[in-house]
């Protein structure tokens, strides 16, 4: 690896590297994917994987050291980050089960819990599910219609399926594996409802038979994530012991007395849910890590394949040498880029927060955990749909051969797919991003649909809006920079105040939109038919948050060459985001036609300066070439050396290709 692709790779590695480094030297067979496997030989090989991962320590840092962990946050998400460059059903299962499941009882449960489940999820010896979804609910969780009902005669809670729309369903573990589940439940003492809390009910025994009054079905095949044995759940009067509620938000006395240290049922519902923020940061992370996999096969083959000659020339074009395959993967590539060190970012204020979060009794400020899930949600928009878009287009620049089972990027498509739903739907999310930057709105309003929220809503963002766009330092002081209206688009300041603008310009528009509605007669509609103004405040808000990731991240590399081109790197981010949105600058006065011009002509020239690049750029995401898993990405390559007469094992390198590249491309510079 040359001493730039290493300097790239360090900013892109961040505060966890040494966790990446470890998970770098995985064994292949220890989580690569088997695309030959039926769907249940599949689920048997993940079952026996998550045991090798157990065996690597795999799942340690995510709890506590009185229960064999070593509570490291950011160390536990970036490891399942580097799990995403395997078989994604593997990373799912474990997701579900360490994640979701382990991070519930760590959570929402209290020493207790902690004491008596704690070690054996740690080892995987109780498979978990996390039941919260139902058939009739998925976004909106504070509808769910399970009950768990306490008697106080037997001092236990009963948990219940009411009606057919109340059945668990799509949930992880449930269909072969689970033996206990975390169950999401209206909580109900005397008579009173309590909200949505969550009960430990066991599900099968040791035999794995569904225990009595406990129906287990099966959601069939999938789009992808074969390996993961989704099911649905139905409790025909299940009882479970008192002590199974995880107490930590809401507790039964023998009595039946409820008590929360969280008065108003909103916040303690939102409180309980941003305890399992985890999860959403884990999937922003894991989808990047799939779509660098795709990254890197697809730019391997654009600099390996050659189709059509020029008028005169003997020699193939190289496929990265058309502008239009530049323009499919490289602005993807630099997105990549911005997303890792967004993430990064996210990964250490998630460990700020849940460090705290996870000491008995531990108290974390309530702005920063604000901040820290509408970042996540933010991140985990923004990471799943640039995947799904991004795999896509590497299937396709591919050709055929992307086609392919043996090329890696049929199944990467197919099983991230479903990370735009799951943990959050992307839309149902970015609303909450929108509402979130509004002050004081969760606490008095759990719904998006109620005409109280709307008038709420209208009211507060109305009041609110300019001074919740106060800005961060940096994009302040990168405005504060800008040399006005011509300044060069290449300048961070220059690209940093169009995205402010942009922001600021949509928000007090929704903000002007939404004053009337307060005012209504039906201010559901009217909040309505601002929806879509709603999300794209959210979406212009994260590509500001993005950026100023991108710019504190080159502002932390060292080496001059790799600050270099990661500078242009963001500029072609930056600019790629401005061209695909410059109806809305043009119209909106921001941007003169001629320099509108000058966005896309600058656009080409930074595609020109960076195809040279290209190879280095993958080469820096640090994946071991035995993880691509595409004879695309590695077998040509090595089938040349070898013809050369050069060792196959070096293959891998940038080495020899680089050059070759860089050579060839000269004559595309500007
Ligand atoms: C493979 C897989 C694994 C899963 N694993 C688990 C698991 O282990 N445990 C678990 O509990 N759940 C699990 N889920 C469920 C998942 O979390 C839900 O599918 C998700 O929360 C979305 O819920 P839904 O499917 O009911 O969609 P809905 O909420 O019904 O959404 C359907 C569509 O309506 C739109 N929509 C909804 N509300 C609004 C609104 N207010 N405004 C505008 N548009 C709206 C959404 O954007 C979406 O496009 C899994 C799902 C899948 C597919």
């Amino acid at each position: 690896m040359s001493d730039l692709t290493s300097a790239l790779q360090q900013v892109l590695d961040g505060r966890w590297a040494h966790i990446k480094a470890q998970s770098r030297t995985l064994a292949a067979d220890t989580f690569m994917p088997d695309p030959d496997l039926d769907q249940e030989a599949h689920r048997r090989r993940v079952f026996e994987q998550m045991h090798a991962l157990v065996a690597a320590g795999h799942a340690r840092a995510a709890f506590r050291p009185e229960y064999g962990g070593t509570n490291d946050v950011g160390a536990s998400v970036t490891a399942f980050e580097m799990l995403a460059h395997g078989d994604l059903s593997l990373l799912v299962k474990a997701g579900v089960h360490w994640g979701l499941f382990g991070g519930a009882v760590a959570n929402l449960g209290t020493e207790v819990h902690h004491r008596s489940y704690l070690p054996s999820i740690i080892n995987f010896s109780l498979p978990g599910c996390f039941a919260m979804t139902e058939t009739g609910h998925g976004s909106d969780v504070a509808a769910l219609a399970t009950t768990a009902t306490f008697d106080a005669e037997t001092d236990e809670l009963v948990v219940d399926t009411p009606h057919p729309g109340a059945r668990k369903d799509y949930i992880g573990g449930a269909a072969r594996d689970g033996r206990l589940a975390v169950v999401f439940a209206q909580l109900v003492t005397g008579g009173q409802r309590h909200g949505v809390h969550a009960v430990l009910v066991p599900l099968r025994d040791e035999e794995g038979k569904a225990l009595p009054g406990i129906t287990i079905g099966e959601c069939g095949r999938k789009a992808g994530l074969a390996g993961v044995d989704n099911g649905r759940l139905s409790f025909d009067q299940v009882r479970v012991p008192r002590e199974n509620l995880l107490n930590r938000y809401g507790d039964i006395a023998p009595d039946g007395t409820y008590s929360s240290p969280i008065e108003n049922e909103t916040r303690r519902f939102f409180t309980m849910l941003g305890s399992l923020v985890r999860g959403r940061v884990s999937v922003a992370g894991a989808a990047g890590a799939a779509t660098r996999t795709a990254l890197t096969i697809a730019v391997r083959y654009g600099l390996d394949r050659r189709q059509f000659t020029t008028p005169g020339e003997a020699a193939e074009v190289t496929l990265m040498d058309y502008r239009t395959h530049q323009r499919r993967l490289l602005p993807a590539l630099a997105t990549s880029y911005a997303l890792q060190l967004a993430q990064n970012d996210l990964v250490e204020q998630l460990h700020e927060v849940q460090t705290v979060l996870s000491e008995p009794g531990g108290v974390v400020d309530e702005g920063a955990q604000r901040l820290l899930e509408s970042r996540a949600a933010s991140i985990k928009v923004l990471a799943t749909s640039h995947a799904t878009r991004t795999i896509q287009e590497c299937r396709e620049a591919c050709g055929g051969a992307g086609y392919l089972s043996e090329n890696r990027l049929p199944q990467l498509k197919a099983d991230t797919d479903v990370f735009t739903t799951f943990e959050g739907d992307n839309t149902v999310l970015l609303q909450l991003v929108a509402k979130g930057l509004l002050t004081g709105y969760r606490d008095s309003f759990g719904a998006l649909d109620t005409v109280a929220t709307v008038r709420f809503v209208a009211r507060q963002l109305a009041a609110t809006v300019v001074e919740r766009t106060a800005l961060r330092t940096l994009s302040q002081r990168l405005v504060d920079a800008a040399p006005g209206k011509d300044g060069d688009l290449r300048s961070r300041p220059v690209q940093m105040q169009l995205f402010v603008d942009r922001e600021r310009h949509v928000l007090e528009g929704l903000a002007r939109r939404l004053r009337p509605v307060a005012r209504s007669a039906d201010p559901f509609e009217g909040f309505n038919n601002t929806q879509d103004h709603l999300l794209r405040a959210a979406r212009v808000h994260v590509d500001r948050v993005v950026l100023e990731s991108f710019e504190a991240g080159i502002d932390r590399c060292e080496d001059e060459d790799a600050r270099a081109l990661l500078s242009k790197v963001a500029d072609l981010h930056a600019l790629s985001i401005v061209e695909a949105d410059l109806a809305w600058f043009l119209a909106h006065g921001r941007l003169s036609p001629a320099r509108a011009k000058a966005v896309i002509a600058t656009v080409n020239a930074l595609l020109a300066e960076l195809r040279p690049h290209a190879r280095s750029l993958v080469d820096a995401f640090g994946i071991p070439p035995a993880w691509l898993g595409a004879s695309i990405a590695t077998g040509i390559e090595a089938e040349r050396q070898a013809a050369a007469g050069t060792d196959g094992s070096d293959a891998t390198t940038a080495g020899t290709d680089a050059s070759a590249v860089e050579e060839s491309s000269a004559a595309l510079a500007p």
